[in-house]
């Protein structure tokens, strides 16, 4: 029996432009009000996930900056801005990356536009700085190393006190691979990348914030 659902917010309850998708919301709701615990991971900054989580009234912990820091009545930062802050004005400097918006809100992630090749320029030189780079299919982001979905889900099985099978992750992209861990059971939207449907127990029929709706209207099946 599901337990807890963790799941991505951007392309996985959103459509492709972003905007959140009212049947996402409105099952998330249903399956919170089922007495399952309901939390989402996105590579946003905690401003965003406060409003997440205030206005879709969802009550476990939600975590930004890719699990860097999580929200609920209060923050906790679980990573450090230093080196991913580092590496982004190496970057900046060598004419590689201009910064995004939500820059001015993070606590221990960067978000880039590269400008330079990301696999030939920026990759190989992120090991020097000992940070990871990951891309949500929306943004890039700079992370240190071990912050990821896969460490938000660790955090929430730990604190509740969760099997793998009682858990079911959703999301779409690449940055989502992390939390698709062994045992869990993994869902995705249509419009998932290939990677991510390979390793799926159930692909939706509906692409985007329906896709998932349609998985969280049949939890009782995983
Ligand atoms: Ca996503």
């Amino acid at each position: 029996m599901i337990k807890l659902v963790l799941s991505d917010i951007d392309g996985t309850i959103t459509d492709s432009r972003r905007v959140l998708s009212s049947s996402a919301s409105e099952q998330i709701r249903n399956v919170q009000d089922s007495g399952v615990i309901v939390s989402l991971v996105s590579g946003n900054v905690i401003p965003v996930m406060y409003t997440f989580r205030t206005y879709l009234g969802l009550k476990a912990p939600l975590f930004a900056e890719n699990g860097g820091a999580m929200i609920e009545d209060s923050i906790t930062q679980f990573f450090t801005m230093d080196r991913p802050m580092a590496f982004f004005r190496h970057l900046e400097k060598k004419g590689l990356a201009k910064g995004i918006m939500t820059n001015q809100w993070r606590l221990c992630s960067m978000g880039f536009d590269p400008l330079g090749t990301v696999e030939n320029e920026i990759s190989p030189l992120s090991a020097q700085y000992n940070v990871e780079i990951t891309n949500s299919g929306f943004s890039w982001h700079i992370l240190n190393v071990g912050q990821n979905k896969g460490f938000a889900l660790h955090y929430l099985m730990e604190r509740y006190g969760l099997r793998p099978e009682e858990v079911l992750v959703i999301g779409d992209n690449l940055n989502d691979i992390p939390m698709f861990m062994d045992g869990v059971r993994k869902a995705v939207p249509a419009n998932a990348e290939e990677e991510l449907k390979m390793r799926a127990d159930y692909i939706a029929r509906s692409g985007y914030g329906d896709g998932s709706a349609e998985i969280l209207s049949s939890l009782e099946s995983f």
